[in-house]
């Protein structure tokens, strides 16, 4: 098989997936999303990684120039870097041109597009009756004040395009409050506030492949975000029934093949679904399970 994995240079993913291709006697080239590139003729559209001259910056010396897509069993998307809207709209298009051909796109475009949008996404669990915080999404100042009140007085701010516990806030008191939303404003942020789960420390996350658990993971961390790039600590989980459904209902929510199921658990007992990551690392999982994503993705891709 031929995979392209859209992606950082130098990054730990690609190098892995390239390492499980390659061991199952495939070929992974990696392709630079701002190097997407579409051209029409009357044969149709070609999509694929310009030929030009790459930045040198942007290949850092691989040589992954590969020209057309529409060729690959399957694109593998690892990474969706901020853009314009008009970058971002491009690049959802070509995405949904390939799998319109028939090439395997992972995840799928209408996937990432749920899943790389908090408000959606929380939309989307809301609608299939999974447990989910409650959250009020708004884009003034007053109307962010009100919601915080509503919310208890201790809410999560989160940017609705982010990931990695980048740029998450805990706002538990006016002051914070009244500073936090007038500088959102301010930027023409949404503003997405959901009320603050008192969590024992850690989140449970379940990595799911194409209808089944790979596996679970607890991450442990002094702060509130228990994120691995947070240098929260991972430990081995076996997955309760109940985390078990919810993950699986939270994908089934958003479409996704691939995916990493955040479940917090407040201290009443409840567990609630957080997230669904399309673009999960696997890092901190593979070190606490031993279980191989890399390869298991590659076996997922021959299997269809
Ligand atoms: P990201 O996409 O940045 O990972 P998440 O919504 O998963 O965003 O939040 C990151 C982390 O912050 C979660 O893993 C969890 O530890 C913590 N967190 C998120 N939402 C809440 C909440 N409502 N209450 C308490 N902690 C939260
Ligand atoms: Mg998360």
């Amino acid at each position: 098989m031929f995979l392209a994995i859209l992606g950082n240079a130098d990054s730990w993913y690609v190098a892995d997936i390239r390492r499980a291709a390659e061991k199952r006697g495939h070929t992974a080239v990696r392709v630079e999303y701002r190097r997407l590139f579409a051209s029409l003729d009357s044969q149709g559209v070609r999509l694929g990684e310009s030929p030009a001259d790459a930045d040198p910056a942007a290949t850092s010396g691989t040589n992954d120039s590969f020209a057309n897509l529409s060729c690959c069993d399957a694109v593998i998307v690892r990474t969706m870097p901020p853009g314009s809207l008009e970058q971002v709209v491009f690049r959802m298009d070509a995405l949904l041109m390939l799998e319109a051909r028939g090439v395997q796109v992972i995840n799928p475009p209408k996937a990432i597009e749920c899943a790389v949008d908090k408000f959606l996404t929380s939309a989307r669990l809301a609608r299939a009756g999974i447990p989910t915080p409650r959250t009020i999404v708004c884009q003034d100042f007053e109307s962010a004040m009100l919601a915080f009140e509503q919310l208890g007085g201790d809410v999560v701010v989160k940017p609705v395009f982010g990931a990695e516990g980048r740029g998450i806030m805990r706002v538990d008191n006016p002051d914070l409050a009244v500073r936090t939303f007038r500088t959102l404003e301010r930027l023409d942020a949404v503003l997405y506030l959901q009320e603050f789960i008192h969590h024992p420390g850690y989140d449970t996350r379940i990595l799911w492949l194409d209808g089944r658990p790979l596996g679970a993971i607890r991450r442990h961390s002094d702060d509130f975000r228990t994120n691995i790039s947070r240098q929260a600590r991972a430990e081995r989980h076996t997955p309760t029934d109940l985390e078990l459904q919810l993950a699986a209902a939270a994908v089934d929510a958003t479409g996704t093949r691939i995916a990493g199921i955040d479940l917090l658990t407040d201290d009443q007992g409840r567990t609630y679904v957080i997230e669904v990551n399309a673009v999960p690392g696997w890092q901190g999982f593979r070190r606490a399970t031993g279980i191989d994503v890399a390869e298991e993705l590659v076996r997922s891709i021959e299997g269809l």
